[in-house]
């Protein structure tokens, strides 16, 4: 995958879930840009410091934070850090699984989704907004292929990406005339540790129906990031870019 040089010195970006997978990939990605970072992640202290330290191997820009969001607790901790910065980017990517079929879920799993996906979205965008008029800068929301076309065994988190869907569409309907954009990226299936669990012969299916014949890294979804928060999107608000290799 060759890469686009992108350039975001002097801004600030926020990044919810940044210890790895996609959202290590957009903190790397933005990092590199010369952006000052601040990301969240839930548990894993080894993992954030050890992005902390890559990123900070040339310049200091990088900072990790402690957040799980299903304690309300730690969101309102990490808001009353971040009102106080001049945040231009806000990138909310935190998500997890908790697949099974309806029948078998359980109130946690609906609830441990909807805090992530779309509980901690309505606090983070509602805090930070007022920064973004300040700094006219833009949110980007991460939601999925699943909350477009639905899967089976995942009705909390399809309908609570199509929930991230509706949202992104809504707000930038409130908040473009403040001269904030708002925009949703719906990846397909892409190589993290939320797809460890599947089996190679499932795997393998996946690639079949894919047109590209293959899953997704996380470093392309990142890049969909940057060029979404950089000014060459400057009047694309309310949207979601679908990045799935031709899936849907
Ligand atoms: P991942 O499991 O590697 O990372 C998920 C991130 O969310 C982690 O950084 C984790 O710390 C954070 N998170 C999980 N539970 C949390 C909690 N309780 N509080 C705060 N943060 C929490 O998965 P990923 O593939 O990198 O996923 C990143 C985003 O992309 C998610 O929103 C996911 O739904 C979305 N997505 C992923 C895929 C895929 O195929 N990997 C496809 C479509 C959408």
């Amino acid at each position: 995958m060759s890469q686009v040089i992108w350039n975001f010195e002097g801004k600030t970006a926020i990044v919810t879930g940044g210890s790895r997978g996609i959202g290590a990939a957009i903190v790397q990605a933005l990092a590199k840009a010369g952006a000052r970072v601040y990301f969240t992640y839930a548990k894993d202290v080894q993992a954030a410091k050890a992005l902390v330290a890559t990123c900070n191997e040339k310049t200091e820009l990088v900072y990790a934070i402690q957040a799980d969001f299903t304690k309300p607790a730690d969101i309102e901790n990490v808001m009353t850090q971040m009102e106080k910065m001049p945040i231009d980017y806000v990138i909310n990517n935190a998500g997890l699984l908790r697949d099974r079929p309806l029948y078998k879920m359980d109130p946690e799993d609906w609830q441990q989704v909807y805090q992530v996906s779309i509980e901690a979205l309505f606090t983070i965008c509602k805090r930070l907004i007022p920064v973004l008029t300040k700094t006219q800068g833009n949110i980007v929301n991460i939601a999925s292929i699943s909350g477009i076309s639905g899967q089976a065994g995942q009705v909390n988190y399809a309908s609570a990406k199509a929930g991230v869907i509706g949202f992104t569409k809504s707000l930038a309907k409130e908040i473009g005339p403040m001269g904030v954009r708002i925009n949703a990226i719906a990846p397909g299936y892409i190589e993290t540790d939320m797809l460890k669990d599947i089996q190679d012969k499932v795997k393998k299916k996946m690639q079949r129906d894919i047109p590209l014949r293959r899953l997704g890294l996380p470093q392309e979804i990142a890049q969909s990031v940057l060029y979404t928060l950089s000014d060459a999107a400057s009047y694309t608000t309310g949207s979601t870019l679908v990045v799935d290799g031709g899936m849907y």
